[in-house]
């Protein structure tokens, strides 16, 4: 837990999240300010930067986040009409909560090219 970060907060529940999941490794919760129907945010219970300061020790949780998204997507109802996830990373990119997280996002056409 790192005491001035948001997205701690709502893992450890001093900041109320829409929570849609939870076990020992990693939460999700919705998006504040959703931009399609289903915009879920999944982030490790533990606080990790961004993917830039992964350790190749976190892989295996990071593999877990995916395998949540695609759990949530069949659960939503967006799985079959296809989802979009994404993890911004840094300025560019327009990170803007310094806690890595995964946006899921679905049951709406996404616009293409990304970028
Ligand atoms: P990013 O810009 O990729 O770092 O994404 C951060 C996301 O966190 C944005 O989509 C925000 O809408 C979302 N967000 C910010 N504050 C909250 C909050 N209190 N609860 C849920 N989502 C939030
Ligand atoms: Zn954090």
């Amino acid at each position: 837990m790192t005491a001035a970060c948001l997205f701690c907060k709502i893992v450890s529940g001093e900041i109320k999240g829409e929570i849609v999941f939870r076990d020992d490794q990693a939460t999700a919760f919705r998006d504040i300010n959703p931009v399609a129907p289903t915009h879920i945010l999944i982030v490790p219970n533990q606080h990790i930067e961004s993917v830039t300061a992964l350790e190749s020790k976190e892989e295996q949780l990071i593999g877990h986040l995916v395998a949540i998204a695609g759990q949530l997507a069949q659960s939503e109802g967006i799985a079959e009409g296809g989802y979009r996830l994404i993890t911004n990373t840094g300025p560019d990119a327009g990170q803007t909560i310094f806690h890595i997280h995964m946006h899921l996002l679905g049951g709406q056409e996404m616009k293409y090219p990304m970028g």
